[in-house]
C-alpha cells in the first residue's frame, strides 16, 4: 500500500504563504484521497506486486527496497492515461510538491548569495535565463497562464539542460522521460482558501518557501 507523505515541517511551518488551514486540507484531504485510490486501483494490476512484494502484513505498509517516489515513478511511465495513471501522477506531483518547501521563518540564505555558491542549478538557471529574477518570472507567467487544473514544472533533459512545462490534471516530466527539479501546483485546491482566483499573487509568494538545497539535490540525481 501507499501511504501519505509526512510533511517535513510543522503544519503552520509556512505561514502567511500557506496556511495551515490549506495544508490541512490539501495534504490531508486531498493528497489522501488520491492515495486510498490508487491502493484500490492497483489491486489485481501489473502494479500491484510493485509495493506488495515485501509487503508487511501487520502494518500493510510498503516495504519495499524502492522510495515510493520510484515506483510512483514506474507507475507514471507506464500506466496509460486513465485513474491508475492520474492518481499515481497526483501523488508523486504532490510528494515532490510538499517536500520542496520550508519554513518561512528560515527562507534560503541561498536566494541571496552569490550565484556561483550556490550549485550547478542555479549556475544553469543563469545560464540559460540571464537572472534568477528573470527565470522566476517566466516560471510564474507559465503557472498563472495554465488554463485549469495543473502543474507548472521545472524540468531537465539527460544532459542537464532545463526547460520549464505546463502539465494538465496530474500529467508530470517523469511521463515524459525527464527529470523534475521543481513544480507549483495551480490547482484551485492548492490557493483558494488563501487567495481566492488571485493565482498569481499565490505564485509569486510560493519563492519565499523554496528550498533551493532540494531542488540542488534532484538536479544532481540520476533518478527518482
Ligand atoms: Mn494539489
Amino acid at each position: 500500500m501507499f501511504t501519505l507523505i509526512q510533511l517535513p515541517y510543522a503544519i503552520d511551518a509556512l505561514e502567511p504563504v500557506i496556511s495551515a488551514r490549506t495544508l490541512e486540507f490539501h495534504h490531508g484531504k486531498h493528497l489522501q484521497g488520491y492515495v486510498d485510490n490508487l491502493n484500490k486501483l492497483i489491486v489485481g494490476t501489473e502494479f500491484e506486486p510493485l509495493c506488495h512484494s515485501e509487503r508487511s502484513e501487520e502494518s500493510g505498509v510498503c516495504h519495499s527496497e524502492r522510495s515510493e517516489e520510484s515506483i510512483l515513478a514506474e507507475i507514471v511511465a507506464k500506466a496509460p492515461a486513465g485513474p491508475i495513471f492520474n492518481n499515481a501522477g497526483q501523488i508523486l506531483n504532490h510528494n515532490l510538491y510538499f517536500t520542496q518547501f520550508m519554513s518561512y521563518q528560515s527562507v534560503p540564505e541561498l536566494v541571496e548569495g552569490p550565484i556561483e555558491a550556490a550549485g550547478p542549478l542555479l549556475k544553469q538557471i543563469t545560464t540559460q535565463w540571464g537572472t534568477l529574477a528573470a527565470f522566476q518570472k517566466e516560471f510564474e507567467a507559465k503557472g498563472a497562464s495554465l488554463f485549469g487544473s495543473g502543474w507548472v514544472w521545472l524540468q531537465a533533459d539527460a544532459k542537464g539542460e532545463l526547460s520549464i512545462a505546463q502539465y494538465a490534471g496530474a500529467d508530470n516530466p517523469v511521463a515524459h522521460g525527464l527529470k523534475p527539479i521543481l513544480t507549483f501546483d495551480v490547482w484551485e485546491h492548492a490557493y483558494y482558501l488563501d487567495y481566492q482566483n488571485r493565482r498569481p499573487a499565490h505564485l509569486a509568494a510560493l519563492w519565499d518557501i523554496v528550498d533551493w538545497k532540494v531542488l540542488k539535490d534532484r538536479y544532481a540525481m540520476k533518478a527518482l
